[in-house]
């Protein structure tokens, strides 16, 4: 099984809070989506013999392209690749950017998941962090979606928000639970290096998120999830009815995918390499027939180190029988000795031979999973 991924890295304009490679412009390239073309023929044969089992299309902003530039992706990504009948085909979409017409031509061409990036139903929220749209436009955006027969929508939010204050967060979440939206990704706002909101903070022209206020807003997710059926089968991603999103799970199973579009990463179980975070450069490079910008080698340490990060932010855990077989009865070992202080803690538990963190221990899981890693090679 394996995945194919599109990044389209334009957006109507910066997001304050967004470190991901985007250009605030909705006028294309020249040459870019030739680019992007020429490059999903090149890579066809990356993954001869392997069914693709999810496509995502993501950024940056892909609604703001036009349909029919997506479908011609996804033409040309079916005619390369081998996608499974009931292939996951996810697309991104700003709320501003969906209307009727281009949420039909998603349906039409074969798109059947919706992330919507909504981040909040308040207009003080989304001021806060310049989204684009306004409460109305994400609720219209919902309705449009469901108007065209998508039953697969998953809704983006972002809580620890200064001001948000516990009510609207949960007005928020009820939201999403009266649509019966399938998937909730709910991320805690973070600031980021070389973003406007670090900026802005570091002039003292806006509130600093507050810890105990997005811990308050964790908890109040996790009780809300509980209580309307959502599993929390990753650290910032919820699912009703086993609605996970098949593409991410991909990524934290260590299946096979390849990208396409600048800084799209690619993964071939034992090395990674990705493309220029530029387009003029990404359009270069692929015109030369060199669309990697680097890659490296994954050796044993990586790995392992990949399956904590990855296995400890998800339901799931980290299988120790796996890391026995993959990596020998003493790294399983050192794992356990390591995990110790953190089981007694509690911030860690093992359960059916399987290493998870506990709610407390999703709170402080990169400095957990940092302090888990082998000091040696493997
Ligand atoms: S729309 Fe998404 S990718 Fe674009 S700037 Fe905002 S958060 Fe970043």
């Amino acid at each position: 099984m394996a995945g194919l991924y599109f990044h389209i890295p334009y957006c109507k304009r910066k997001c304050s809070y967004c470190n991901f490679f985007s250009v605030a412009s909705s006028k294309l390239k020249t040459g870019f989506l030739p680019a992007m073309l020429k490059e999903i023929s090149a890579k066809s044969s990356l993954l001869a013999g392997q069914h693709i089992e999810s496509v995502y299309f993501g950024g940056g902003t892909p609604s703001l392209l036009p349909a029919g530039d997506i479908y011609s992706l996804l033409n040309a990504a079916s005619a390369a690749f081998s996608l499974q009948p009931d292939c996951e085909i996810t697309l991104e979409a700003n709320p501003g950017d969906l209307n009727e017409s281009k949420a039909a031509a998603y349906k039409n061409m074969g798109i059947n998941r919706i992330s919507l990036g909504i981040q909040s139903f308040h207009e003080q929220d989304l001021r806060y962090l310049q989204r684009d749209h306004t409460q109305r436009c994400a609720v219209q955006s919902i309705e449009t979606c469901i108007h065209q027969g998508f039953d697969n929508i998953s809704v983006d939010l972002i809580y620890g928000i200064p001001g948000q204050g516990m009510d609207s967060w949960q007005e928020n979440l009820d939201m999403v639970a009266s649509f019966r939206i399938p998937h909730l990704s709910a991320y805690w706002l973070t600031v980021e290096e070389k973003t406007a909101l670090k900026w802005l903070l570091d002039k003292g022209r806006l509130q600093a998120p507050d810890e105990e206020e997005g811990t308050g807003h964790f908890h109040l997710l996790r009780a809300w999830a509980a209580r309307h059926g959502y599993e929390h089968y990753e650290i910032s991603n919820f699912a009703a009815n086993g609605r996970y999103s098949r593409h991410n799970l991909g990524y934290w199973r260590g299946n096979h995918y390849l990208g396409f579009g600048p800084s799209a990463h690619a993964y071939d179980g034992s090395k990674r390499w990705w493309n220029p975070s530029s387009v003029s450069g990404y359009i270069a490079s692929v015109n030369h027939g060199t669309p990697a910008a680097e890659e490296e080698s994954l050796d044993d340490r990586m790995k392992f180190e990949e399956m904590l990060l990855t296995g400890l932010r998800t339901q799931w855990g980290v299988d120790l029988q796996r890391v026995t077989t993959a990596f020998g009865a003493e790294t399983q070992a050192n794992l356990l000795t390591k995990a110790a202080s953190y089981l007694d803690a509690g911030w860690l538990r093992v359960e059916n031979d399987c290493l998870k963190a506990t709610s407390a221990g999703m709170l402080r899981l990169d400095g957990i999973t940092a302090a888990l890693f082998p000091e040696e090679p493997l």
